[in-house]
């Protein structure tokens, strides 16, 4: 399928849209209340730094919502007004966060239901409008939406349409993207449909076998077997790794996505000679601002002296992870939690260890006087950060009471 083709031509589609519709003003006051907070105005305004009691809380200086997800959130508000009795749908959850899924289902847009690992669309009529997610949509389900002739609202983030920019130039030059990412995220799911040929790495640890096997060859069924899931239809291990070009999901850790393009470069260069490298691996910087600060952010913040930290986003928001990664990396004792109800009663938290299921921790918050360090991902409203600290506040206290 020629993608460009027929991203241009929706593009030129009057039912398609991708910016908002000029209701910012009527839909100003509702983010405002719904997810901004003085607290953290104040907070801000005092250093990322409040004492309150025996409890200080030191804010990352970059956290929560970046601008993609604002104008994302935004642009979803707007269609409500801009189609006030038209049934609206949305792909997928918006952003990885629970309390702004919730406004937009109060406000009658609905989700499209996931059944056997499949979503349902056939729940969605011609006239219909349905919205992209910030993370974006593969190109066969806009294809598909177009063909039934639905508005499409697209609010995917302009960071990861460059990413899928990126692709296009990979396919250009018949190389294999090679994704940085995780290959059943949504994100990396659109952006390798995009791809010709695409190999989904996740971690440098699988970028080293794949580097290992370019230089050395080995195992082709092992390959296969170990990216059964993360690799295009009929991809060959000997074959299509001749070229490639770098790409990842926005939200990885931005030290290891860069390790992952060097390691590939070195590897091209040893395998074909550096005179010879720009006809094997390309590159360009897809990495993005708001997942860099935020993650830079929290490298400083892990430098003070901590007793503990709260990162909170949801549990399926990859940048939140990698947040807490940082954490847990420097020994700090780290919650994540997805909003402030799971700071519960009894000096107990129920939260998600990396890499394991909701449990609940007992005597979370240390006796005596704390450092609490906060930050959150880039899909979580300071509203929600706010009620997280007047909850770590209200618990301190009446432990002490
Ligand atoms: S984290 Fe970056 S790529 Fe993702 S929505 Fe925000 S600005 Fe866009």
């Amino acid at each position: 399928m020629d993608t460009k083709a027929f991203k241009r031509s929706l593009q030129q589609s009057e039912n398609y849209h991708r910016k908002g519709f000029g209701h910012e003003a009527e839909v100003a006051g509702v983010m405002q209340t719904a997810y901004q907070s003085s607290l953290i105005q104040q907070i801000r305004d005092n250093n990322y730094r409040l004492t309150r009691g025996p409890v200080t809380i030191r804010l990352a200086e970059a956290f929560g919502f970046c601008w993609g997800v604002e104008r994302a959130v935004a642009i979803a508000y707007e269609t409500r007004q801009h189609f006030p009795t038209e049934r609206i749908w949305i792909t997928n959850e918006i952003i990885h966060n629970p309390s702004v899924n919730q406004h937009l289902r109060d406000m009658e847009v609905n989700f499209i239901a996931v059944e056997k690992g499949q979503k349902n669309f056939s729940v969605v009529d011609a006239g219909d409008v349905v919205i992209l997610p910030a993370f974006g949509a593969s190109v066969q389900e806009m294809q598909l939406l177009n063909d039934k002739g639905c508005k499409i609202v697209d609010t995917t983030c302009p960071w990861v349409s460059k990413v899928w920019n990126s692709v296009e130039k990979h396919k250009k030059k018949d190389c294999t993207s090679i994704i940085h990412g995780k290959y059943n995220h949504e994100e990396t799911v659109a952006t390798s449909s995009f791809a010709n040929k695409y190999l989904v790495v996740l971690n440098l640890q699988e970028a080293e076998y794949v580097s290992n096997y370019i230089i050395n060859g080995g195992d082709r069924a092992e390959f296969l077997a170990k990216f059964s899931k993360a690799c295009s239809a009929g991809f060959d291990p000997d074959k299509d790794l001749e070229r490639v070009g770098i790409a990842n999901q926005t939200t990885m850790l931005k030290s290891e996505t860069e390790q992952i393009g060097k390691l590939f470069e070195r590897t091209m260069m040893r395998k074909f000679g550096p005179d010879k490298l720009n006809e094997h691996f390309l590159s360009f910087n897809t990495i993005c601002d708001a997942t860099q600060e935020r993650q830079d952010a929290m490298l400083n913040l892990v430098e003070e002296e901590l007793d503990l930290m709260v990162v909170i986003g949801g549990f399926n928001s990859s940048n939140t992870t990698h947040l807490q990664e940082i954490s847990i990396e420097r020994k700090i004792p780290s919650y994540h939690i997805d909003c402030a109800e799971r700071i519960l009663s009894g000096n107990r938290i129920e939260h998600k260890p990396l890499g394991s299921d909701l449990t609940i921790a007992q005597n979370w918050l240390p006796e005596g006087e704390i450092v609490v360090g906060v930050t959150s991902g880039a899909s979580t409203p300071d509203k929600v950060v706010e009620d997280t600290i007047e909850r770590i506040f209200e618990m301190k206290a009446l432990a002490i009471a």
